[in-house]
C-alpha cells in the first residue's frame, strides 16, 4: 500500500504538476464525492505529506507548466492545504525553487485570514480558486458542515490586497434557493474576483435523499446562468458544460485583461486566428495563448469583424470558453485510425461528452472509415453520474454487449476513453480494460 501510495504521488507529479500535500479536510461537504463512492472504488488517503517528503519531492515538478494544489487527477484523495500545518512554508520553498512557475491553489477558504491573505500576495504568481459554494454564511454551514467560515471577510480581504483568484459554487437551488446563487456571484463580482465557476450538482446511487433531484434542473440552472451572465460583467463558466456542438464561442471576458482591452465581448465566436480558421473552442483558446500579437475575425451577433489582440507569449488571453474537445484527442484518434485502417470504428463515450465527439470526429474523419459513437451509461456510480472519467470496465462491458446485440456490423477497432483509466489502464476499482477483450475480438484502444 505504501509502495502503490508513493507511486501514486510521484505519478500525480510527474504526470499532472500536481503537488499532493494532504488527503485531510476541515469540511464536510454534503456534495463531497468521498462520502458518495461506491465501496469498490479504490482511493488513497495519505494523511498530511511530511515538509521533509515533500519538499525532496519538488525535483518532480516541472517549471515550464502551471503547478497545482488541492485539485486531484488520480486515485489519492486531496483536501484542504492550508489545513497543512506547514502549508505556508511548503509555498515559500516552491516559490525559491520555482521563482516565476504560476502556482494554483484549490482552497474551502475556512484559514484564509488576513495575515495568510498578505503571505500570499508575496508569494506571487499564484491563482486561488475559492470554492465558495454560498455566500449566506448558514446557507454555506448548511452546504459545506459546521466549520464553515462567513466569507465575506476574505473575499474583502482578496480585494484589498489584490489577489488573482477565482471563486466557485457547486450549485444546490432547492437546499440554498436560487437567490443564493445570485448574491454569491454578485459578492464575487463586488470583489474582483476573475472569474465565477458554477459546477451542475451531481449525485451517484449512494448519496443522501437530500442530495438527489431531478435531471431537469440541469437545464434550469443552464438558463439561469445564461441569464445571470446578461446581469453581471464577470465571466460565469457551468461545468460541466451544456453544450452540443462545435463553436469557437466566448462565454466570459475578464475585466481589464488583453481580450477585454481586445475589445472581445461574452457571445463572440471566434473564427480566424490570424490567418488561420478555427472551428472549436480549445483550439481557438490554445491557437491565441501561444501567440504575442494576432488578428482576430470574430462573429458578433451576425456581423463579422476584425480585432487586434495584443498580449505576452503563452499568456492566458483573459476569455472564458466551455471545455468542448482537446485538439491531441482527435489527432491522437486519426493517427490511431491510420495505424489500424479500420473501416469501421466503435467508440464508447460518456453521455456528457458523445455528441460533441461525435460532431468533431465527423468533421475530421478519413473517407471511408465508417465511425459508430455508442454512450456508455454510468451504472455502477448510478444517479445523475454521467462523465467517462467516471466510468468504469463493467460499463463499458454492459455497452459492448448492447451494441453488439443491436448491430451485425463487423467492428475492427474499438476506442474507449482515456479518463476513465489511469497509466497502467485500470479503472477506479483497479480493473484492467482488458477484461474488455471478452465481447470482442478486434483491438481496443484507450485514447
Ligand atoms: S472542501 Fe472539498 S475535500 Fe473538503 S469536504 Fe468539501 S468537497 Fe470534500
Amino acid at each position: 500500500m505504501v509502495g502503490n501510495m508513493e507511486g501514486l504521488i510521484l505519478q500525480s507529479m510527474q504526470r499532472y504538476n500536481i503537488l499532493p500535500i494532504t488527503s485531510r479536510c476541515d469540511s464536510y461537504c454534503i456534495f463531497c464525492s468521498h462520502h458518495q463512492n461506491p465501496p469498490e472504488v479504490q482511493t488513497y488517503s495519505f494523511g498530511h505529506r511530511k515538509y521533509e517528503d515533500i519538499i525532496a519531492s519538488l525535483e518532480y515538478l516541472d517549471a515550464r507548466k502551471k503547478i497545482v494544489i488541492g485539485e486531484s487527477a488520480t486515485k489519492l484523495i486531496e483536501g484542504e492545504p492550508f489545513l497543512h500545518p506547514d502549508f505556508l512554508d511548503i509555498l515559500k520553498a516552491l516559490r525559491e525553487r520555482f521563482p516565476k512557475t504560476q502556482v494554483s491553489i484549490t482552497t474551502n477558504g475556512n484559514f484564509l485570514h488576513n495575515d495568510v491573505v498578505r503571505s500570499l500576495k508575496n508569494l506571487e504568481p499564484l491563482e486561488i480558486n475559492l470554492s465558495l459554494n454560498a455566500i449566506t454564511p448558514q446557507n454555506r454551514r448548511k452546504l459545506m458542515g459546521k466549520r464553515a467560515r462567513d466569507m465575506e471577510p476574505v473575499l474583502k480581504s482578496f480585494k484589498k490586497e489584490g489577489l488573482v483568484y477565482h471563486g466557485s459554487l457547486v450549485a444546490l437551488p432547492w437546499l440554498t434557493g436560487w437567490e443564493e446563487i445570485t448574491s454569491t456571484i454578485e459578492s464575487l463580482q463586488e470583489n474582483n474576483s476573475s472569474t465565477v465557476r458554477v459546477f451542475l450538482p451531481g449525485y451517484t446511487k449512494l448519496a443522501a435523499q437530500e442530495m438527489q433531484f431531478p435531471l431537469n434542473l440541469w437545464d434550469d440552472l443552464d438558463s439561469f446562468i445564461k441569464e445571470l451572465r446578461k446581469k453581471f460583467q464577470i465571466p460565469i463558466s457551468l461545468e460541466p458544460p451544456r453544450i452540443k456542438n462545435l463553436s469557437s464561442e466566448i462565454t466570459g471576458v475578464i475585466k481589464d485583461s488583453p481580450a477585454w482591452k481586445a475589445g472581445l465581448k461574452e457571445g463572440d465566436i471566434i473564427l480566424r486566428v490570424n490567418d488561420n480558421p478555427v472551428f472549436f473552442r480549445v483550439e481557438a483558446f490554445q491557437n491565441v495563448k501561444k501567440l504575442s500579437r494576432m488578428y482576430l475575425k470574430i462573429n458578433r451577433a451576425g456581423q463579422e469583424m476584425n480585432l487586434e489582440l495584443q498580449k505576452e507569449k503563452d499568456e492566458a488571453p483573459g476569455f472564458v470558453m466551455d471545455y468542448d474537445m482537446a485538439p491531441e484527442t482527435i489527432d491522437d484518434i486519426l493517427e490511431i485510425i491510420s495505424r489500424y485502417r479500420p473501416e469501421r470504428v466503435l467508440v464508447l463515450a460518456s453521455y456528457l461528452g458523445y455528441q460533441v465527439l461525435q460532431k468533431a470526429l465527423e468533421q475530421y474523419i478519413p473517407e471511408g472509415v465508417k465511425l459508430y459513437i455508442q454512450p456508455v451509461r454510468n451504472e455502477f456510480f448510478g444517479g445523475s453520474i454521467m462523465a467517462a472519467g467516471l466510468l468504469v470496465v463493467e460499463d463499458f462491458k454492459v455497452a459492448l454487449r448492447e451494441w453488439n446485440y443491436n448491430h451485425s456490423e463487423k467492428i475492427e477497432l474499438i476506442l474507449l476513453p482515456a479518463a476513465a483509466f489511469d497509466h497502467t489502464g485500470r479503472d477506479l476499482t483497479g480493473t484492467s480494460y482488458w477484461e474488455i477483450a471478452d465481447y470482442t475480438d478486434c483491438p481496443i484502444v484507450v485514447i
